[in-house]
């Protein structure tokens, strides 16, 4: 038996992990007796990939085909989003959704149907993903496009490993001139300035704002918004233009052990914000940067989820319908800084119009909140969860570890028929997590 977990540390279990580098070995499994559920990377926060029989695919990572004049690419799920990069940008392409860190997997991008800071313009993976090839549980190999199985195609983007293995995919990526990111950041003093902002620079490519949820009054909300495009030749610098497809080496810092409990606290994440506010002095400021601070501050600090503790954590992340989005914010953020459970990652998004089976986006604004897990933290997420659902908007399945069945039910609209077609394709619950268990998906 092995221990795993999600990013967040919680909850961590006991499995029995198999692995794969052939699709025999998939389907051996689903002709054993045991349910199980596929494994990627473990990026995702919660217990979405967790259960007591698990398959991993990182075994399963071979890049098939890469058709390099119309930007096609073609890997196995276990195939690493860091990896198509290296590959696919020196050749002048790069993803075309791609998450904060780049260490998923594909079929992990399909699982979740992903999406990034440009979700308001491209939408999430599935739309820029042509077909996938899955293991099913009565042991044949399907493949799902918007034409061929496409109730199969609709139920597995976003469907969490519930309706079998994805093997392989085929999927767009986009064209870029450089490895760079035109990038401008503008200081917003609060909720409406921000709320504003994004609407204003809707026309760009990327966009997100990191938020202080811990300050009151006339700055409540305060923010900084963080745009961008990919730069054209034309945009770099001499240095830069010598190599425009290829980015300088960087080291990366690694958090080594779990942080003790008590490093991070309100007054620590308080000193942060005022020190990440103040460092960006001019309201509006531009550069020119490599596309992995852009896109994957993150990745920089190797094991960055230790710092929250041994406890582990949550993200917490939701969407509110745009009519209600300003209103519902405020009601949550305001309920954060009362309760002094500030975040130190609390990310805002406008996502575009969606609305797929089961994916998570919806046209409206998207908050992500961490929270180190202590007393009383759940009965809060629970009371937040009302509130949620009090303004129309749903919770991320890839982040979540706790939500109540009931909120789940009564928010993705179309739960029904994905629910019908899980059972149709897995009668017998061959593929379960802890998750699908707890959000009562059988
Ligand atoms: C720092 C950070 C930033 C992030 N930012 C974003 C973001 O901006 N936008 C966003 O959408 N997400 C974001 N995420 C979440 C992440 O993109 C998703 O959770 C993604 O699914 C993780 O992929 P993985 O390969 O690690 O899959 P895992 O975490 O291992 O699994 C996730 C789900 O995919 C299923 N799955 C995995 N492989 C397969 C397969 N071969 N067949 C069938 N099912 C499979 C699992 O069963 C599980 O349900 C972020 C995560 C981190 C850690």
């Amino acid at each position: 038996m092995t221990k795993i977990s999600g990013w967040g540390n919680y909850p961590i279990i006991e499995t029995k992990e198999a692995s794969f580098d052939r699709a025999k070995e998939v389907i051996n499994l689903i002709k054993s007796k045991d349910s199980f559920i596929a494994r990627g990377n473990a990026r995702s926060y919660g217990d979405s990939a967790l259960y007591s029989n698990t398959i991993s695919s990182q075994r399963y990572n071979r890049m098939l085909a890469f058709n390099e004049d119309e930007g096609i690419f073609t890997c196995e799920a276990g195939v690493l989003f860091s990896e198509i990069l290296d590959v696919v940008v020196p050749k002048g392409w790069f993803l075309p959704v791609t998450p904060g860190t780049k260490f998923i997997t594909v079929g992990g991008a399909i699982a979740s149907d992903i999406h990034g800071k440009n979700h308001h313009k491209e939408g999430s993976f599935s739309q820029h993903l042509m077909q996938f090839e899955l293991a099913c549980a009565d042991g044949t190999v399907k493949t799902c496009s918007r034409e061929e199985n496409s109730d199969l195609f609709e139920a597995t983007c976003g469907g969490m490993g519930l309706t079998g293995v994805i093997l392989t995919a085929t999927f767009k990526l986009k064209a870029i001139e450089t490895a760079y990111i035109n990038q401008t950041q503008t200081k917003a003093k609060n909720l409406d300035e921000i709320i504003d902002l994004f609407q204003q620079h809707e026309a760009v490519t990327y966009s997100m704002a990191w938020i202080d949820c811990l300050k009151g009054g006339k700055q409540f909300g305060r923010s900084i918004l963080i745009t961008g495009e990919h730069a054209t030749k034309d945009e770099l610098s001499q240095k830069q233009a010598k190599a425009p497809l290829h980015l300088p080496e960087k080291k990366k810092l690694n958090i080594p052990f779990n942080f003790p409990s008590f490093a991070l606290n309100e007054f620590s994440i308080k000193a942060f914000n005022a020190l990440y506010y103040a460092k960006n002095i001019r309201r509006v400021s531009s550069s020119v940067i490599p596309y992995e601070p852009f896109f994957y501050p993150l990745d920089a600090i190797l094991n960055w989820n230790r710092m929250y503790g041994k406890k582990g954590f949550v993200q917490y992340q939701f969407v509110l319908p745009l009519e209600t989005s300003k209103k519902g914010l405020t009601d949550i953020l305001e309920r954060i800084r009362k309760k002094g459970l500030g975040s130190f990652l609390a990310v805002l998004k406008l996502f575009g119009e969606q609305e797929d089976l089961i994916s998570f986006p919806m046209k409206g604004f998207t908050l992500a909140l961490d929270f180190p897990i202590k007393k009383g933290l759940f009965e809060f997420l629970d009371e937040l969860d009302k509130v949620v659902v009090s303004y129309g908007g749903r919770i991320y399945l890839t982040k979540d570890a706790r939500m109540d069945a009931k909120v789940f039910w009564e928010t993705y609209p179309h739960i029904d028929k994905f629910v019908d077609i899980v059972k149709k394709y897995n009668p017998q619950g061959k593929f379960t997590s802890l998750q699908s268990q707890r959000l009562l998906i059988k």
